[in-house]
């Protein structure tokens, strides 16, 4: 039985309100070997945590995402700390830039990227990057800062990918690599080295092909999977295998 780790999921999310233990219970037993839930603002970081400590292998990041951080509060890094601190919290995120939506505070979203950073290397934790319509000032504050981190949900050029691993980054694919119109994003895996590379599904959004639109969970990262080892040229045991080994060197999980 192969069992994948899945570093990137939201299961505090609503969309689980009706079966999040038990999914949670079924998934650990039959398909995940580890699952990482991570939250988008100090909320859904608490409930994150409390997810986690209801199962050995579920572990938790903290954080506030870009499209949350205008309404978080402006002294959020207090309670961040303490929650950062807790024994299943891993790494801090969701964190990043969203240049996607017209009239989103980039000013504010610059801040409170280029804080929380600091306060993971000064705990000595990764942290999640999420990026999207913003490749530049992304490119720039990564340079600058150097994260130990992983740039998620990549769908970038092989350009870019090149410049977040001389960075010394890590980056993680989800089922957007599975998708048709997704050829720039296979490409740039083809590039990455294996070692460099985690599974992720981001659930319960992107479900990769053939459940595209529904409701994603960990369990559907096998398809993700079998996607890399196809480009990689790799058995799916080999491809599961290394990046299970990169999830636990990167996320420090026992
Ligand atoms: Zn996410």
């Amino acid at each position: 039985m192969i069992k994948i780790t899945d570093t990137h999921s939201h299961y505090d999310d609503k969309a689980f309100d009706s079966d999040r233990y038990e999914l949670l219970g079924t998934l650990l037993s039959e398909k995940c070997e580890k699952i990482i839930t991570l939250g988008c603002d100090l909320g859904s970081s608490r409930r994150s945590l409390e997810i986690a400590g209801k199962f050995e292998n579920v572990f938790a990041a903290v954080g506030v995402h870009p499209e949350n951080c205008t309404d978080e509060r402006d002294d959020y890094l207090r309670e961040l700390r303490t929650l950062a601190m807790h024994k299943k919290a891993v790494a801090i995120g969701e964190i990043g830039l969203d240049y996607h939506w017209e009239g989103s505070d980039r000013e504010r979203q610059i801040r409170f990227f280029r804080e929380q950073p600091v306060l993971a290397k000064e705990l000595g934790m990764p942290v999640c990057v999420h990026s999207r319509d913003c490749t530049k000032e992304m490119l720039d504050i990564l340079r600058e800062f150097r994260p130990n981190g992983v740039m998620h949900c990549f769908s970038g050029s092989t350009e870019v990918a090149k410049e977040i691993l001389s960075y010394g980054m890590m980056i993680s694919f989800t089922g957007l690599i599975t998708f048709k119109n997704a050829k720039k994003a296979a490409e740039a895996c083809a590039y990455i080295p294996i070692d460099r590379i985690m599974l992720e599904t981001d659930s319960p959004y992107m479900a990769p092909v053939p459940h595209r639109g529904e409701r994603n969970d960990s369990g559907l990262i096998i398809h993700t999977a079998e996607k890399l080892a196809e480009i990689k040229g790799l058995s799916l045991e080999e491809t599961v295998r290394i990046c299970n080994e990169n999830a636990e060197r990167f996320f420090g999980l026992k």
